[in-house]
């Protein structure tokens, strides 16, 4: 028996021994009567020589075999010869010479080449997701991804935390999005939604005594997909009891700053840095600010109490505001940038336009300069501290909309103008949401989730002013990436009672769909609080991709499609007539005309 090796884990010492490797071809070539097949395992690449001369089925093998076949070679470890040594390849001193070869299994030509960094259209790689899996990249990222599952386990752990399966076959949880329905067979008509989080359930548990709770938990929202989210995701999901905010910080971040460590080899600083819902807003524009870089907004609203200005007139009346962002000196950006992508995306964002004006020794000069009087002109100049050469880039209108606006314009600038430094990661908690949104259709919806506790001052606002209640929700904010979010929660039943009230719903529904909650808070509830954090998220950023499908074994397409399985695939008329359900005639024939485009495509 030879020793069994990884391919990639070959050297100069090894040499003179005798090994056996399992691997793919990634490369063959002829030369001067040797084959050269590299072979390929997940640890990295090994050459492998066979010689003419070598025993016919030997030589057989080496021309039998193409790009991706598997083989099994055992042999011997020799130094390359003088002058063909690789040094971009960790095995590239050394090559194994053949004794012994097999073909464990042949392979279609790929659709893609595995070796070739070069990219590949993302439809076929989710087609061929196997093959995919085979490239270094994605190799990488999940063994990373592996790495930073294994480190929260461990830690938590030894925090204290207990981790805890909960149903993936629940009543329908209530986080805002739509539910994925599951119908039952056993009684028809009724259905079961996927978990949108475990939240109800690891409340539970903290009455149940758990105390410290943590699951790397699978949750399932349907909402349209995007580089950063998929129907289904991973969360790191975790619930303690007799704690405050402080608590669940200090643990959020040795849980994830320990994962980082163990997964990316960086150290996140600690404690990590907070700002309040507000003041986001106040100087990012956003309720996730990116604070790699500086740039903040300036809020110029009582600078234009008196404008001529139109547009700025008009925002001041209705009680809105007028914002500001100083782009320092430099040659970018152009009028044509400013008109262009600039005033798209805070146009993209409700506002009405971009204003914009260059400050020079001299004066101000830009399409609204005239429009603007000196004592207007020199308040811009002392409230952004423009200097000679700077610009200012403005917008006006509603509050939200405005500083929403400079905030999308705020994040275009930094990429335009390279203000980011792509080696850090900033880390930080956003606290004091507001405990409510308007309802587009009138009245309130929770911001965060309704068993959100409610800033302590603002308890008696709740009937008069919900908009300006405030919550006891946090957020986990990297680099302007939505991390996660938490809050500590209502435990009182009377609490818990009026939130539903005050969203509208009656006694009556508020039982029927709580009830086992409001119930359970009748029998002894700690005072409790949590967090879920994505998963999917906190790897992207951690390795750097611009997408969680590279960090994801098998992730949808953007339109929700597998093109790997086909899923979603068709129900019969028997699995629908098992569950209660059938399809209507419109939706019948839908699928009739996909199923023929299908067989005749
Ligand atoms: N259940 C919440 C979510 O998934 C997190 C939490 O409040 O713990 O966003």
């Amino acid at each position: 028996m030879t020793e069994r090796r990884l391919c990639g884990s070959l050297r100069p010492g090894d040499s003179g021994t005798a090994v056996t490797c399992y691997g793919w071809v990634h490369h063959r070539r002829d030369h001067g009567g040797l084959t050269f097949v590299d072979l390929r395992d997940h640890s990295g690449v090994v050459q492998v020589v066979i010689n003419a001369e070598a025993a016919p089925p030997l030589r057989e093998v080496a021309q039998r075999v193409r790009l991706e076949f598997v083989l099994r070679v055992r042999g011997s470890v020799r130094p390359r010869p003088a002058g063909s040594e690789n040094p971009q390849l960790p095995t590239g001193a050394v090559e194994l010479v053949a004794e012994e070869a097999e073909v464990l299994a042949a392979a279609e030509t790929p659709p893609f080449v595995i070796g070739d960094p070069r990219p590949v259209d993302e439809q076929v790689r989710l087609r061929y997701r196997y093959l995919d899996l085979r490239r270094e990249r994605l190799q990488r990222n999940l063994r990373a991804r592996h790495r930073f599952l294994m480190a929260l386990r461990a830690e938590a752990d030894r925090l204290g935390f207990v981790e805890v399966e909960t149903p993936t076959l629940v009543p329908s949880t209530p986080e805002g999005a739509r539910d994925f329905l599951v119908p039952s067979r056993l009684i028809p008509g009724t259905a079961w939604a996927l978990p949108q989080s475990p939240q109800l359930y690891k409340q539970l548990c903290m009455v149940g005594g758990l105390d410290r709770y943590m699951q790397i938990a699978r949750c399932w929202r349907d909402e349209d997909l995007r580089a950063d989210r998929q129907f289904e995701f991973t969360q790191l999901d975790v619930e303690m009891a007799f704690v405050d905010e402080e608590d669940v910080f200090a643990a959020l971040e040795q849980l994830i700053g320990a994962a980082w460590g163990a997964a990316f080899g960086r150290a996140l600083p600690r404690p990590w840095p907070r700002i309040s819902y507000r003041e986001a807003l106040e100087r990012y524009g956003s309720d996730k600010p990116d604070t790699r870089f500086g740039h903040e907004l300036v809020t110029v609203t009582d600078v234009f109490a008196a404008t001529g200005l139109r547009v700025f007139a008009d925002a001041v009346a209705a009680g809105g505001a007028v914002r500001a962002l100083r782009i320092p000196a430099g040659e970018r950006p152009t009028r044509r940038e400013l008109d262009g992508p600039w005033r798209e995306a805070a146009v993209t964002h409700g506002a009405a336009g971009l204003a914009y004006l260059w400050r020079w020794a001299d004066g101000w000069e830009g399409p609204i300069a005239r429009h603007l009087s000196a004592t207007e002109l020199a308040g811009l100049g002392q409230r952004t501290g423009a200097e000679a050469g700077d610009c200012v880039c403005l917008t006006a209108g509603p509050a939200a909309v405005a500083g929403a606006a400079l905030g999308a314009v705020r994040l275009l600038a930094a990429r335009e103008l390279g203000w980011i430094d792509g080696e850090v990661e900033h880390f930080l908690w956003v606290t004091e949401f507001p405990m409510f949104e308007p309802e587009p259709s009138g009245g309130v919806r929770p911001l965060h989730h309704p068993f959100t506790q409610v800033h302590a001052d603002d308890w008696g606002k709740l009937e008069s002013d919900p908009l300006a209640v405030r919550s006891r929700a946090y957020d986990i904010v990297c680099n302007g990436v939505e991390m996660g979010s938490g809050s500590i929660r209502i435990t009182r039943p009377e609490q818990q009672g009026a939130i539903f009230r005050a969203l509208g719903m009656t006694e009556a529904e508020a039982q029927s769909k709580f009830g086992f909650l409001l119930s359970a808070f009748r029998h002894g509830a700690p005072p409790h609080g949590g967090f879920a954090a994505g998963i999917d998220r906190l790897v992207m950023v951690g390795l750097r991709e611009p997408s969680i499908r590279e960090v994801i074994a098998f992730p949808k397409t953007q339109t929700g499609a597998d093109p790997m399985t086909g899923a979603p695939t068709a129900v019969t008329a028997d699995q629908l007539r098992e569950v209660g359900l059938a399809l209507r005639p419109e939706v019948t024939a839908v699928r009739a005309a996909a199923a023929d485009a299908g067989a005749g495509g």
